[in-house]
């Protein structure tokens, strides 16, 4: 049987393009993932006592986008959540964004009421206001506050995520790291913020069922392009092994994950724990915050940064987004086969970005150019 798609790699960026193809034009297609599951990163499984887990760590969905909850509403019922962390500071656990409860527990009392008083007179209050700004401050005060938080929060995760100090990173990662001028704890400022009320998998599941969408698993694409038949490629592997790495390879920063089952009820006080100053690790997530699951005993998850491994962020400096640009041309020069993701496009994507792209990609540069196939 001819597929008029082969689809490379089944996480968001496949299967909606898988979905979209199929139901919306009749499309004929095979998704091929290496991995044994479909879902990409955002897989979520069992744990050998029945909670459930992500694998490649905590996924919490949240975005600004109608448009991409309205889609994927028809796969998935939702279940409120909100995201909160905590940091390990000076030995305390406080709210990441530093927010004013921050300040409270780090600082006597009378100091943090300042600090309060200054930030809400010169940002105004509920303002997240970028650290990296605020240390050009005149007040020393302020100027002492974004060098506190620079120092004890930011500094040191950035070097263990990154192995890369803050000023060797493109801006737009440490431009954003904010103190909250409110009590707002919470991690994501989106307005829309929940989690697949059965996990992430189900809702792959119903994306790809369907009598046009075939997937095989376990199979790197280059084991079958030759011996299937197809017209056109979405490709959502990274862009760099395409084209056998002919400019060098792009780096990217991996994790080790090591995921433990407790026999205790909870963990910790919150859905993730950062520890930018001690250990080799960054953070530690526990899954049932995150899934609301109720069960007698926990199942969390510790990050530990690395240079090898699966590919996971691809590390925002200047010389890195230049070798890509060189890829990207040579994928625009493909007129069979489209990029779509996050490896492939070499850029750190949250979900709901990718499932936005991969519905652009559908609506601008595949629905004008297609007809439908009944
Ligand atoms: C640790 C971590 C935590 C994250 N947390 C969040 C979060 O909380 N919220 C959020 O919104 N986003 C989060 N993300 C981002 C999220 O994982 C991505 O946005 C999303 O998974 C991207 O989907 P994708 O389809 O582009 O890529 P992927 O999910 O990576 O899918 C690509 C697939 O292609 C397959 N593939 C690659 N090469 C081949 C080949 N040669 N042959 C066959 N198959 C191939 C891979 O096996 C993979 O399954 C997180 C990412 C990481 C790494």
């Amino acid at each position: 049987m001819a597929f008029d798609y082969l689809i490379v790699g089944a996480g968001f960026a496949g299967a909606v393009l898988a979905e979209r193809l199929a139901t919306q034009l009749g499309k004929r297609v095979l998704i091929v993932d290496k991995r044994t599951h479909i879902g990409g990163n955002a897989f979520d499984t069992y744990d050998e006592s029945g909670i459930l887990i992500h694998p490649y760590g905590p996924h919490i969905f949240h975005t600004n986008s109608l448009e991409v909850i309205d889609y994927l509403s028809q796969f998935t019922q939702w279940r409120p959540y909100q995201h909160r962390v905590l940091g390990s500071v000076e030995g305390q656990l406080v709210p990441i964004p530093f927010n004013m409860d921050s300040l409270k527990t780090l600082f006597p009392s009378e100091y943090a009421a300042r600090l309060e008083r200054k930030l809400v007179e010169r940002y105004g209050y509920g303002v997240k206001q970028p650290i990296l700004e605020m240390m050009n401050e005149s007040d020393a005060d302020l100027k002492y506050l974004a060098e506190y938080i620079y120092k004890n929060v930011f500094l040191g995760y950035t070097l263990k995520q990154w192995e890369r100090k803050p000023d060797e990173l493109d801006a737009s990662v440490t431009s954003r790291v904010p103190v909250n001028i409110s009590k707002d704890d919470r991690y994501f400022g989106d307005k829309y913020q929940m989690m697949p009320l059965h996990g992430y998998t189900k809702m792959f599941e119903r994306m790809l069922f369907h009598p046009n969408i075939k997937v095989m698993l376990n199979t790197d694409y280059r084991e079958i392009a030759e011996i299937v038949p197809f017209d056109k490629m979405i490709y959502s592997g990274p862009v760099d092994a395409f084209f056998d790495y002919r400019y060098g390879k792009l780096p990217y920063r991996s994790l080790h994950f090591e995921h433990r089952t407790l026999d205790t009820a909870q963990y910790q006080p919150t859905g993730t724990v950062n520890y930018p100053n001690e250990y080799a690790y960054t953070r530690i997530s526990e899954f049932k915050y995150i899934t609301g699951q109720t069960h007698d005993k926990t199942s969390i998850v510790t990050e530990y940064p690395r240079s090898d491994g699966d590919p996971y962020y691809p590390i925002p400096m200047p010389e890195f987004n230049a070798l890509y640009k060189r890829y990207e041309a040579d994928a625009l020069l493909e007129d069979k086969v489209l990029f779509v993701g996050r490896l492939a496009t070499y850029k750190y994507y949250n979900m709901d970005q990718i499932v936005a792209q991969a519905l652009s990609v559908f609506n601008k540069q595949i629905l004008p150019n297609e007809p439908r196939a009944d």
